[in-house]
């Protein structure tokens, strides 16, 4: 079974992805992640993103896997380094290009091949895997959204303020709904639900429930 989760930045779909497969014992996936990843990738080694044969070139010798704890690039486990704002933004900016997003599809289908998965990002119930047995569509208000943000920075000690967590994420917003190739919208087949005022816990009920029925 594959399970497509999609929604904004902040909507939840991580913590509740991560849990409904450990509730079901289904392998994680969070593709965002790949987008971060490639991104920090590319920027230290100084390709702009809009040089397509250079990116291409950048690609083609790049390559995603699973391991135990999750996604790794050309061998190496992810880590804390594609969670910063930077990242973030380089992220989002490197997400509108058609040649990225052509390969990192062909990524994630492949990862998806290993059996039950849940697969957590933004055009995966409409790109990625359209076929998908359960498609589900979190939202939340954007000040609700930037609050769970900013307490997640809050905890891990960076230093940043609530109002610039709410204008990094209108402007990701912007663009992840914006642009041309994959806008962030639900799919036709996808279940929306609006998490604001739920707990985790409730969310992650709710969509174990759908999916063992
Ligand atoms: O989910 P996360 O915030 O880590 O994703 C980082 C960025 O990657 C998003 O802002 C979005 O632009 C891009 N992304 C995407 N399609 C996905 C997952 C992420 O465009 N499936």
């Amino acid at each position: 079974m594959r399970i497509a989760i999609d929604g904004p930045a902040g909507s939840g779909k991580s913590t509740v992805a991560k849990l409904v497969a450990l509730d079901l014992n289904f392998v994680y996936i969070d593709t965002g992640a790949m987008y971060r990843a490639l991104a920090l990738k590319a920027h230290r080694l100084k390709i702009e993103f809009s040089d397509e044969s250079s990116m291409v070139e950048m690609m083609n010798h790049t390559y995603f896997s699973l391991s135990e704890n999750g996604i790794t690039l050309d061998g190496r486990p992810l880590g804390e380094e594609i969670r910063t704002s930077e990242v973030s933004m380089l992220s989002s900016d490197i997400a509108r290009y058609p040649y990225v997003r052509t390969y990192l599809t062909e990524q994630q289908r492949n990862l998806s091949r290993q059996g039950n998965v849940v697969m957590e990002g933004r055009d995966i119930g409409t790109v990625v895997l359209p076929d998908a047995e359960l498609k589900i569509f979190l939202t939340a208000s954007i000040e609700e959204r930037a609050r769970r943000r900013y307490a997640e920075h809050l905890s891990s000690l960076k230093e940043i303020d609530y109002e610039s967590v709410l204008q990094e994420m209108k402007v990701r917003d912007f663009n992840d709904s914006s642009r041309k190739i994959a806008p962030l919208k639900p799919a036709k087949d996808a279940i929306l639900l609006d998490t604001t005022g739920l707990s985790i816990s409730e969310v992650v009920q709710k969509v174990v429930a759908m999916a063992k029925k």
